[in-house]
């Protein structure tokens, strides 16, 4: 007969709190990172930039090993597509932005221990402030793959 092992609870069983501020830190240098995308990915940016898939990927992205990340300015390091729009620093492809790009701070990494939330909160300012994450939708960010089987029809999201 097979033992039951239960599993310990996560130190966020309480959920944690996060607000987008859209201040563009984790979307800037002046470290240099890498902000991946998957094939699918990759034809939704084309597609939202009205380009051809070869030309969006000499022009923005680059491979680095098997994988395939979007480019940085050279001198800032920001993301490629974080751009200055109405004098203010923007996602430009924000409606097709990666997945990592969209489950930040919910990352694996962030949510080791809460040291390590707390040492993400250094460079989010939204971390640890504005609505309650539950441990339900922290765990569902924190798996998402792909972000597009999540999203409602345009007609039916708040946009
Ligand atoms: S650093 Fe945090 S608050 Fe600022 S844009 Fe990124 S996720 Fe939002
Ligand atoms: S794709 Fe958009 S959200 Fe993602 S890092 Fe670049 S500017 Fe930021």
């Amino acid at each position: 007969m097979k033992s039951v092992v239960k599993k310990k609870a996560p130190w966020y069983v309480a959920g944690l709190h996060f607000e987008c501020l859209c201040c563009g830190r984790c979307c800037s240098g002046p470290g240099a990172g890498y902000i991946w995308v998957t094939r699918p990915e990759i034809e939704f940016i084309a597609d939202f930039l009205k380009i051809p898939l070869g030309q969006s990927r000499r022009e923005y992205l680059r491979r680095v090993g098997l994988r395939t990340t979007i480019i940085e300015q050279p001198l800032t390091r920001d993301c490629w597509f974080l751009q200055l729009t109405d004098g203010q620093r923007k996602c430009a492809i924000y409606p097709v932005r990666p997945n990592q790009c969209r489950t930040w701070p919910f990352w694996s990494s962030n949510l080791t221990s809460q040291k390590a939330w707390n040492e993400a909160a250094q460079k989010c300012p939204g971390i640890n402030r504005g609505g309650l994450y539950t441990l339900e939708q922290i765990r569902k960010l924190k798996s998402q793959k792909q972000w597009w089987q999540n999203v409602q029809p345009a007609s039916s999201s708040k946009g």
